[in-house]
């Protein structure tokens, strides 16, 4: 129980009792072995910070953050965050072998120099995609910068949301054809409504334009004519 003391030698200066109270609510939330993996609590600028010794057991406890926090504003009310943090304390410095596993699985590196294993990558990289996905099905005028903003965990790079935009777009440009090919040639009136809805959300992906601020110029613009000349006569 190194930790403990060295928590309780760190907070002499007051509150003691305070601090093991806080202690103590952290105990029964986590399991004994997060528990004795975890070097400090400590609390700054209304930020409570949990300090453990391995990035796997931080990963771990980071989805729990709404758990801790809940039950922790109930004695500590000022606390408005938590924030679980990695430090390695000089003594207890980790074998070699260590270095060489994956940060989120444990499994072990092929290549020493990453952080990830290729799975981990992966996975990684598909929650971002599917979150970038979601955006731009919910807010398709939405641009990198706005969406970069609103990450905090998991940074979105400006490739990967290209090439989901430039995929989205592809695939959205292939119905819009088929859309075309029934009305023009199959004289199927079925599909207007659908032709002049996709067309409106190819222009908003396209140009990264809200649907009101579609004028006839950028339609006209980013369709091929014969694609245009049908879509004037649906409208
Ligand atoms: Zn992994």
């Amino acid at each position: 129980m190194q930790h403990i003391k060295n928590l309780l030698a760190d907070m002499n200066n007051k509150n003691i009792k305070d601090q093991l109270l806080l202690l103590e609510i952290y105990r029964t939330l986590v399991e004994k072995e997060a528990f004795l993996k975890t070097n400090q609590l400590f609390i700054k600028n209304r930020i409570l910070y949990i300090e453990v010794n391995n990035p796997v057991l931080a990963n771990q406890l980071h989805y729990k953050k709404n758990i801790f926090l809940k039950a922790i504003i109930q004695k500590y009310p000022n606390i408005k965050e938590i924030r679980i943090i990695v430090g390695t304390k000089p003594d207890e410095k980790q074998p070699a072998e260590d270095e060489h596993k994956c940060r989120k699985c444990g499994s072990k590196l092929l290549a020493k120099s990453s952080r990830l294993c290729s799975l981990c990558i992966c996975r990684e990289e598909e929650r971002v995609k599917q979150r970038v996905r979601k955006a731009l099905l919910k807010t398709p005028w939405i641009q990198f910068e706005e969406i970069k903003a609103t990450e905090t965990i998991n940074p979105i790079s400006k490739r990967l949301f290209m090439d989901e935009k430039r995929y989205e777009i592809s695939q959205l440009y292939d119905i819009i054809s088929q859309c075309y090919r029934e009305i023009k040639i199959n004289k199927n009136e079925k599909n207007k409504s659908i032709f002049i809805e996709k067309v409106k959300k190819y222009i908003i992906l396209k140009l990264s334009v809200r649907p009101e601020k579609i004028t006839s110029e950028m339609v006209k613009n980013h369709l091929p004519s014969r694609i245009h000349k049908v879509y004037c006569e649906c409208e």
